[in-house]
């Protein structure tokens, strides 16, 4: 429990910060589902929301969290038996395809580590022997949330079309969705899920599956979908409440409106995408700065393979969790826990910690973020390299 009041500063990779303004936007009445200004508002977020992911085809909302569109977005595409290749750079898209293969299909897994993108190289070798093209898709995220690399979703695109392999492209882009540059038309990407709480600031809750015509009919007749997850009814509905498959989720979607107000028409998606890259670089150069002697690493040693929405930091064991417990303490600051990172040595990633710095968050914060770790490595005596926070604040200052 914390001994020092003030405002907390909440650094995990989702739930991200709530905005003030997000926050009083959930604070009112119900309204009447049957109102049209509630249908008006929703198709508003529609189209915002297509906006957010660079797509001029189809978004379907759900109410469930990030799992529940690993499991729609799979029901809606294939049938049991199917093969589909996960690209595993961590933890999550190993746990898509387990969902998948939960549900009766195939899976077939190339694992890349837990420090490095996926190699492009590896993934055409693999579809090149695919002659008879038995791998319906890809299946890979973004920005994993655990090691906190960034994969190159364009190059995947690029490596698949090259070798006109049909297999669809899916992207879990739950922890990038309005931090990093994600063109879904651009990058011929067919699939895409995202949900509420991480980039887009909104309360865990919503789900979303986005989707192109190739993977819409791609999905026609699949013996693994089920009504509620079934996108068809979503994207294009008789009535008001088939959007939902039920009663509206109407006080996240209140939230959600404030939350895209913010980014779309406010801040400007370039610019969250700018100010994401900006702090990214400023806790990259601090962590670079203290990793030059001592102790401390980067998970992500390449700069173009760390996510902007999360770093994952590797202490001696048990610094991480020491480190944790110190700043939420003793500083307000709630560091996120090291995540799929055990070894035998470390079952339990005590060695890690990451940092959230994906939404609600500016220069100021950041620089407290950094300052607080810096106050908590002297605390502990973690032997490091000095002048991390001249190098965060010089990134600032150039901007
Ligand atoms: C958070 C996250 C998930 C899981 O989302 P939940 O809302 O916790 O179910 C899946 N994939 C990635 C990349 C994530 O960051």
């Amino acid at each position: 429990m914390t001994r020092f009041f003030g405002r907390h500063h909440i650094a995990i990779p989702g739930p991200s910060i709530l905005p003030d303004r997000v926050i009083q936007a959930i604070g009112r009445a119900s309204p009447d589902i049957y109102d049209p200004e509630l249908a008006e508002m929703v198709h508003g977020i529609i189209k915002d929301l297509k906006t957010v992911a660079g797509t001029k085809e189809y978004a379907s909302i759900y109410i469930c969290n990030g799992h529940g569109v690993w499991e729609g977005s799979l029901t809606n595409l294939f049938n049991k038996g199917d093969k589909v290749l996960v690209l595993a750079t961590g933890i999550f898209a190993p746990g898509w395809g387990g969902f998948a293969e939960a549900l009766g299909m195939d899976v077939e897994t190339l694992d890349f580590g837990k420090r490095n993108p996926v190699d492009t190289e590896t993934l055409l070798e693999r579809l090149s022997r695919d002659k008879k093209h038995e791998i319906k898709a890809v299946l890979v995220v973004q920005v994993d949330t655990s090691t906190s690399v960034r994969n190159d979703i364009h190059a995947i695109s690029k490596a698949i079309k090259s070798i006109d392999h049909p297999a669809l492209l899916a992207v879990d882009c739950i922890a990038s969705l309005g931090c990093e540059n994600f063109y879904m038309d651009e990058w011929n990407v067919d699939v895409m899920i995202a949900g509420s709480q991480k980039g887009l600031m909104t309360p865990p809750g919503l789900g979303f599956i986005f989707f192109n015509e190739r993977a819409r009919e791609a999905g026609k007749n699949v013996n693994l979908r089920t009504p509620y997850w079934d996108w068809e009814r979503r994207v294009n509905p008789e009535e008001f409440y088939q959007l939902f498959c039920g009663t509206a989720p109407t006080h996240q979607l209140f939230a959600l409106r404030e939350a895209l107000n913010m980014i779309l028409h406010e801040e400007g998606l370039e610019q969250v995408f700018r100010r994401h890259g900006i702090i990214a670089e400023a806790i990259w150069a601090a962590f670079d700065t203290w990793s030059s002697k001592g102790q401390i690493e980067m998970n992500i040693r390449d700069k173009h393979s760390r996510s902007h929405s999360v770093s994952t930091i590797k202490l001696l064991p048990p610094n991480g969790t020491l480190l944790r417990k110190w700043t939420r303490d003793h500083a307000g600051l709630t560091l996120g826990i090291g995540l799929g990172m055990g070894t035998n040595d470390d079952p339990k990633s005590t060695g890690y910690f990451r940092i959230g710095h994906m939404g609600h968050i500016n220069p100021n914060m950041i620089l407290g973020l950094l300052g607080s770790i810096e106050a908590g490595f002297e605390h502990l005596g973690v032997a490091r390299g000095t002048g991390s926070l001249e190098a965060a604040t010089k990134v600032i200052s150039q901007t």
